[in-house]
């Protein structure tokens, strides 16, 4: 699309959007009666006003139904890990039956890694990207020692090549070809939380598997923000959290895919409990795990209803808008901020846009490297109202989220960055 730097014009492509009262449905936040321009919903999603109504109807069958409400809530509270599942199938490419609603996403990524890094004297490496997200690192590097190995020998990372922001798909593929005899994991970010890089999926997980080893993805930043097919692509785990994209409130319950063709392979190790032994069984009490087939076999806890219920009421608006028509909003959207970015005539002097500049390569996140005085530039946006994010050491994040940031949002955020600047 041609773009133009106006207001008109932003407010023209809002008129003609077929999502925006979307926006109606969710809780701006503000000051003294001023909406604060929020841009940040890669770090946590608005609230849905649903999310009043379900909370209270399972406070109202708890005060009302005690332990009962398991069986009688209006929702049971025995299946509710199940209500979730056909959204989450359509959010991240999957069956229902891949999917689950459980734990948070660090935890769960340690328990997919239980099961899907079983080093061996010849196949130990890990695979990922350089710069992960610390809770990523830390758990790929725990997993590693309790293996009784050392991180320095099974991780590699890939950093970008000299000058350049984000990783060529094709370095990826070599590396995991030129490891491919060591190799047991190779695990990515669907899109990297730092430079707003969409890794390919597809590509990666076919070399990986044409290498022997397991792909999973953390898809932290790409849940309820691209299209990901997991199953087409037979990625073989992947894990999300709840309250970036999903806005589902503030450490609310993550998700995990497990790739049907696992479903009841009895070589991957698990770290079990009851939620996830047999569900006609599960009450007996019995010793020995047996596993539900699928997914579900990795639940340990019972689920956490209070945080599931602003989990459902997000998804309900997911269900309504449809990721096809968020992403398609989502691509114009950040397009248009691109361009109002690169109209500004300081531009080259003070920042550099090291999101990929292919729509297909990065999600609604233009990451922003400030070249000087980026955290006093930072802090005059936050004056003027704008809650966008700062990661260390000098990248402003800016997230408009097509679920309910408008065109007329993008273009006074560029307007306020802009002034900023001089
Ligand atoms: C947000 C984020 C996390 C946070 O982990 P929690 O277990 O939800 O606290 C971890 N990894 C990535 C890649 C993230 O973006």
């Amino acid at each position: 699309m041609n773009f133009e730097n106006s207001l008109s014009f932003a407010k023209g492509l809002d008129k003609k959007d077929p999502l925006r009262k979307f926006k109606s449905e969710f809780h701006h936040p503000g000051k003294s009666g001023k909406r604060f321009l929020y841009l940040c919903g890669n770090s946590l999603g608005l609230q849905p006003k649903s999310v009043k109504k379900f909370l209270s109807e399972e406070l109202d069958d708890w005060a009302k139904l005690g332990v009962e409400a398991h069986f009688h809530a209006k929702r049971p509270w025995l299946y509710y890990h199940k209500f979730s599942k056909k959204a989450l199938a359509g959010i991240v490419g999957a069956k229902p039956s891949e999917v689950i609603a459980m734990n948070q996403l660090t935890v769960n990524l340690h328990l997919m890694m239980t099961s899907f890094y079983q080093p061996t004297k010849q196949r130990f490496k890990i695979i990922t990207e350089a710069g992960a997200f610390s809770s990523d690192q830390y758990a790929f590097e725990s997993q590693i020692k309790l293996h009784n190995l050392n991180p320095d020998d099974a991780l590699i990372e890939l950093k970008p090549q000299n000058g350049e922001y984000y990783l060529r798909t094709e370095d990826i593929l070599t590396a995991i070809k030129k490891h491919s005899r060591e190799l047991s994991l190779v695990i990515f970010g669907g899109v990297q939380y730092y430079s707003g890089q969409f890794f390919d999926i597809k590509k990666i997980t076919a070399a990986t598997h044409q290498a022997g080893a397991y792909a999973g993805f953390d898809l932290a930043h790409a849940a309820g923000n691209i299209i990901v097919d997991l199953h087409k692509n037979e990625v073989d785990f992947a894990v999300w959290c709840g309250y970036k994209y999903l806005n589902s409130g503030p450490g609310s319950v993550a998700g995990a895919f497990v790739h049907e063709h696992h479903s009841n392979n009895p070589d991957l190790l698990r770290l079990a409990g009851w939620w996830g032994h047999q569900e006609k069984e599960r009450f007996k009490m019995k010793k020995g795990f047996i596993p539900m087939p699928g997914v579900d076999g990795w639940q340990v806890s019972n689920f956490p209803v209070l945080s599931g219920a602003a989990h459902m009421a997000s998804l309900g608006l997911f269900e309504k808008a449809g990721m096809k028509s968020l992403r398609k909003k989502s691509i114009l959207l950040t397009g248009f901020l691109e361009f109002l970015l690169s109209d500004i005539v300081l531009f080259h002097d003070y920042f550099t846009i090291i999101t990929p500049e292919n729509p297909d390569e990065r999600g609604c996140q233009l990451s922003l490297l400030m070249k000087k005085n980026g955290k006093k530039i930072f802090d005059r946006i936050t004056k003027a109202g704008v809650i966008a994010d700062w990661r260390e050491p000098d990248v402003i994040r800016v997230a408009p989220v097509p679920m309910y940031n408008s065109f007329e949002e993008v273009f006074r955020f560029a307007e306020i960055f802009k002034k900023a600047l001089e």
